[in-house]
C-alpha cells in the first residue's frame, strides 16, 4: 500500500504491528527471546533477520521496532534504534561511530552528561574533542577541518536556551566530510526539522516530550538504515543499552498525543513569556520566541515555534529564586523537563552544580536564574503561580 500519511496520522498509526488477536492498543512483548520452529530456521535467522522476525530483546523486540519506525516516520529518517535512555543514545551515537585518531568538533553549552561524554570519555578512548561557541558560525568554521569525523550540538541549549543554526553548521560540517549529530531534546520531535535542515543523525531522550508524563527513561538515535542497522545497532545490541518492550510502550502511547502536547504547551510557554518579559521583578527573560531573543529569526525559519521551555533571571540572586520557588504551589520544583506537570528547575545548583563558577558565568547560568518547563496545565492558573510566588521573592 502506499501512505502518504501527514503526521498526526503517524503519530497514531505508524508502525503498528498486531498479533493474530488483532488486539487495537499496540501489545507489549514482554519477552526476553522466540522460538524457532527448527534449529535451521534458528540458524537462517542469525545468519540474516527479516523484518519481522527476531532474536533477542537486546537486539530488537516487535513493541521496540513499533515504537522506532514511529519515531523515524516523524523525523523523516531512514530507521531507528531505540535505547535505555537518551544518555544511551548519546554515546551510542557517538561512540558506535569513533576511533582513536578522530575528531569531533562539538557546542560547548551541553546538558552535563552530554559534556562527560565528549570531555571525558570519548577524549579516554582518543578521540580529539575542540569545543565551540555554538552560536558563533566562524567558531565552527575555524574549528572543523578536513577530515572532522563528527560535529555535535544540541540544536537549543540546556538551560539558556541558544539555538544554534543547523543548516549552516551542516553545510560547513558537509563540506570537510564530517557527520552531524544533532541532540535535538528541546526542539521537540514535533518543532524539529533538523534532518530537512542538513543534520545527518537526530537523537532524543524520550523520557521528555515524547514519554511526556514523566514515567519512563529512554532514548532514540534517528538516522539511514545504513548507519542505524551497520554502526549503531551492533555496538548497541552488543552493549546492552537497548529500550525494554515496556518503555517502547509507553512511548508508543505517548507519541499519539505528541503534536497536540507539544503545541499546546508552546502556547502556553509563548503567553507565560510574554507576560513575564513586562515583569520588572526579573532581569531578563529568555524565550526563543520573543522577539528579543538574540536567535529569534532562526528559530522561527528553524522550528516555527518557541518551544516549551523558558528561563528567567530573578533580581535578588539564588536567595530570591529559592523563595520565588518555595512559594510556588502548581508548577513543582523537579529537574525533568517535557512533562505534562509545569517543572521550575535551578540550573545553578542541581543541572549545572558540577561546573566550575567561571563556566557558569560564561555559559549565563547566573544565581537567580531560573528554568521553566512549561507543561499542560491552565495557562492562566500558571501565570497566577507565577505572580504570586514573585511577590513573596
Ligand atoms: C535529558 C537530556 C538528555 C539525557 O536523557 P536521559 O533520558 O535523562 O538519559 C540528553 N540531552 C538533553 C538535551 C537532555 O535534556
Amino acid at each position: 500500500m502506499t501512505r502518504d500519511w501527514n503526521r498526526r496520522t503517524q503519530l497514531v498509526h505508524e508502525g503498528s504491528r498486531r498479533s493474530p488477536y488483532g488486539e487495537m492498543a499496540e501489545a507489549i512483548f514482554l519477552t526476553q527471546g522466540f522460538a524457532y520452529d527448527s534449529a535451521e530456521q534458528a540458524e537462517a535467522r542469525f545468519q540474516q533477520a527479516g523484518a519481522d522476525e527476531f532474536i533477542y530483546a537486546r537486539y530488537g523486540n516487535p513493541t521496540t521496532r513499533m515504537f522506532e519506525e514511529r519515531i523515524a516516520a516523524i523525523e523523516g529518517t531512514e530507521d531507528a534504534f531505540a535505547t535505555a535512555s537518551g544518555m544511551a543514545a548519546v554515546n551510542g551515537a557517538l561512540v558506535s561511530m569513533l576511533r582513536a585518531g578522530d575528531h569531533v568538533v562539538s557546542s560547548r553549552a551541553l546538558f552535563g552528561s552530554c559534556l562527560y561524554i565528549l570531555e571525558e570519555v570519548l577524549v579516554r578512548y582518543g578521540v580529539r574533542v575542540t569545543f565551540v561557541d555554538g552560536t558563533d558560525l566562524d567558531q565552527w568554521r575555524a574549528a572543523i577541518v578536513p577530515g572532522t569525523k563528527a560535529v555535535f550540538f544540541e540544536s537549543i541549549s540546556n538551560p539558556t536556551l541558544e539555538v544554534i543554526d543547523i543548516a549552516s553548521v551542516s553545510e560547513i560540517a558537509h563540506a570537510a566530510g564530517a557527520l552531524v549529530v544533532v541532540d535535538n531534546v528541546f526542539a521537540t520531535p514535533i518543532f524539529s526539522r533538523a534532518v530537512d535542515q542538513g543534520a545527518d543523525v537526530v537523537v532524543y531522550s524520550t523520557t521528555k516530550h515524547i514519554d511526556g508524563q514523566g514515567r519512563a527513561l529512554g532514548g532514540v538515535i534517528c538516522g539511514t538504515t545504513a548507519f542505524i542497522r551497520k554502526v549503531v545497532e551492533p555496538y548497541m545490541k552488543h552493549t546492552g543499552g537497548s529500550m525494554s518492550p515496556f518503555t517502547a510502550w509507553i512511548m508508543l502511547n505517548g507519541m499519539v498525543t505528541l503534536d497536540l502536547r507539544c503545541r499546546a504547551m508552546a502556547e502556553s510557554a509563548a503567553k507565560i513569556a510574554a507576560v513575564l518579559a513586562a515583569d520588572s521583578r526579573l532581569s531578563r527573560v529568555i524565550f526563543p520566541g520573543l522577539p528579543s531573543h538574540p536567535q529569534h529569526a532562526l528559530t522561527l525559519r528553524q522550528m516555527g515555534s518557541g518551544g516549551t521551555l523558558l528561563a528567567f533571571d530573578i533580581k535578588g540572586g539564588k536567595e530570591a529564586a529559592f523563595r520565588f520557588m518555595n512559594a510556588l504551589e502548581i508548577i513543582k520544583i523537579s529537574n525533568n523537563l517535557g512533562d505534562a506537570r509545569t517543572i521550575a528547575t535551578h540550573p545553578a545548583t542541581t543541572t549545572h552544580q558540577r561546573l566550575p563558577e567561571d563556566q557558569k558565568a560564561k555559559l549565563g547560568i547566573t544565581p537567580g536564574l531560573v528554568r521553566l518547563s512549561v507543561g499542560l496545565e491552565d495557562t492562566d492558573d500558571l501565570i497566577a503561580d507565577l505572580d504570586h510566588a514573585l511577590k513573596l521573592i
